[in-house]
């Protein structure tokens, strides 16, 4: 499943969705500090004070364990130990007359043990039509560099990154054309490790989080990295949020 003109369209539609319905979007605006009040919460960004009734955390793990630290050291412990994986995407355009003999699928994975330095390949171009059709003379492939403690690669410079996909592609499936644009899009800690143990973690880090009111945390950390895990966390969050607020006979937030 995809999003007609990428996935990037998404996170766009829920911004016009939450303004549409009234809500503030702020970018630009890292939240410096978290602080429980007497009857809410004081979140301090670079330039403001916000007071608000409740307060969830979507950040990354290393940003959760920093703004938790003051009122849930244990949750913000636990947070700290999470690993995450970094990785480079290198997209190429080709001239799709010169992929003609491409093998036919949308990609492979490469497991470990080849030995290459690449970890996937996608052939864009064959996997959404949208691509396809948005410009037909062109074939788009992308593959993946670096995974979990395998991320030597990643200090090589673009120029790098392009060429050792150009070899493993070459090598696996005979293409020897050159492509007529690149693109290296990094990764830096993208992806959040969950090792043995994982669901234990997260159910630590609720019922800590759960003990303070007006207060919830999602995202990738918890119930899965794909978008949908990610949408669903919130909702979650979100729904605790509402309900604990409605029974409490709480209304919205203000500034100070
Ligand atoms: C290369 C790559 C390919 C992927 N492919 C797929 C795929 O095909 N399908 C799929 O379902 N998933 C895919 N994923 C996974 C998925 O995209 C992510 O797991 C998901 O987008 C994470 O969403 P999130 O909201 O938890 O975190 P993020 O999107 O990382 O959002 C966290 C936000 O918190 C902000 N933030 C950090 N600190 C603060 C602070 N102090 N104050 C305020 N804001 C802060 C950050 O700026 C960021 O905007 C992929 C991930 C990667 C890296």
């Amino acid at each position: 499943m995809g999003i007609d003109g990428g996935i990037g369209r998404l996170p766009l539609a829920v911004a016009d969705a939450v303004r549409t319905g009234g809500g503030e979007i702020r970018t630009g605006a890292p939240v410096r500090e978290l602080r429980r009040t007497a009857d809410g919460w004081t979140v301090v960004t670079d330039g403001e004070v916000l007071r608000a009734d409740a307060v969830v955390v979507a950040a990354p793990a290393p940003a959760a364990a920093r703004l938790l630290a003051a009122d849930s050291p244990a949750a913000s412990a636990e947070l700290a130990t999470v690993d995450y994986a970094s990785m480079a995407l290198i997209t190429m355009a080709f001239r799709r007359d010169d992929v003609a003999s491409l093998a036919d699928g949308s990609g492979f994975l490469v497991p470990p043990v080849d030995g290459r330095t690449i970890k996937a390949a996608t052939f864009s171009s064959r996997k959404w039509g949208w691509l396809r059709d948005a410009a037909p003379d062109l074939f788009v492939l992308r593959t993946s560099i670096g995974r979990f403690e395998d991320e030597e690669h990643l200090k090589r410079d673009d120029a790098d990154l392009v060429g050792m996909s150009l070899a493993d592609l070459g090598a696996a499936t005979g293409l020897d054309a050159r492509p007529v644009a690149t693109r290296v899009s990094r990764w830096d800690g993208g992806l959040p490790q969950y090792p043995v143990g994982h669901l234990e973690r997260v159910a630590r880090i609720r019922a800590e989080v759960a003990k303070l009111p007006g207060l919830r945390v999602c995202g990738a950390v918890y119930d899965g990295v794909g978008i949908p895990a990610c949408i669903g966390s919130a909702r979650t969050a979100a729904d605790e949020l509402l309900t604990a607020t409605l029974a409490a006979g709480a209304v919205g937030g203000e500034r100070e």
